[in-house]
């Protein structure tokens, strides 16, 4: 599956917020949007009056960013949760956050979504001890997240998990770091997803 390639910081300076995606650099005074608080380009600094519309449209657009999905699967994870019973915008976040990629990257095995996509990619990563080299799949209760045992001397992988912690922890993950595994131990939390979220607009948008 494709994946954005661009530049990030203009990202978060589009969204009007930090997204974290370049890892510990987002805490350092070399982010982009401490310096430039403000969208891209040569209007950047013009103010600007969202229409329903447009708000709608960035919420999914922040979304989508933060999570590394590009539109026509965004969609597809946008019909399915319409389809699931329970709050549609929770389902959607729910299936997003089971993303394998998000999980790698919520245990502490990567310092962001991008690379843990990449370990993943890279064969590093195996479900019940079978090798997954798919970032999209959907982990579920009961699995065994592991890092191959070659992989566990890769320095930025040991790196990451010595500092899992600053990244903060999540209740539905359980971490066993000695051995480099994480069980999943139920559904994702709505309440602990941190980065500010409407979720409501994302299902208005797709339901215009
Ligand atoms: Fe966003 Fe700052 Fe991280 Fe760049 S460094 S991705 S602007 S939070």
């Amino acid at each position: 599956m494709a994946r954005y390639i661009g530049p990030v910081c203009k990202l978060c300076r589009r969204e009007g917020m930090k997204l974290f995606l370049k890892g510990d650099r987002c805490f350092t005074d070399k982010c982009a949007f401490d310096r430039r608080p403000y969208p891209p380009g040569q209007h950047g600094q013009a103010r600007i009056k969202f229409s329903e519309y447009g708000l709608r449209l960035r919420e999914k657009q922040k979304v989508r960013r933060i999570y590394g999905v590009l539109e026509r699967q965004f969609r597809k994870y946008f019909a399915s949760a319409d389809r699931a019973k329970g709050v549609t915008g929770e389902q959607l976040l729910g299936l997003l956050e089971r993303r394998l990629d998000n999980v790698v990257y919520r245990l502490g095995f990567a310092a962001t979504r991008s690379e843990a996509r990449q370990l993943v990619l890279h064969h590093h990563v195996q479900i019940n001890g079978r090798r997954v080299n798919v970032p999209s799949a959907l982990v579920r209760t009961g699995d065994r997240v592991t890092i191959r045992e070659k992989s566990r001397q890769i320095p930025r992988i040991k790196e990451s998990v010595e500092g899992a912690e600053r990244r903060g922890q999540t209740t539905w993950l359980e971490l066993d770091k000695e051995n480099f595994t994480g069980t999943v131990k139920g559904k994702p939390v709505r309440e602990e997803i941190t980065l500010p979220i409407n979720e409501q607009l994302i299902v208005e948008f797709y339901s215009r």
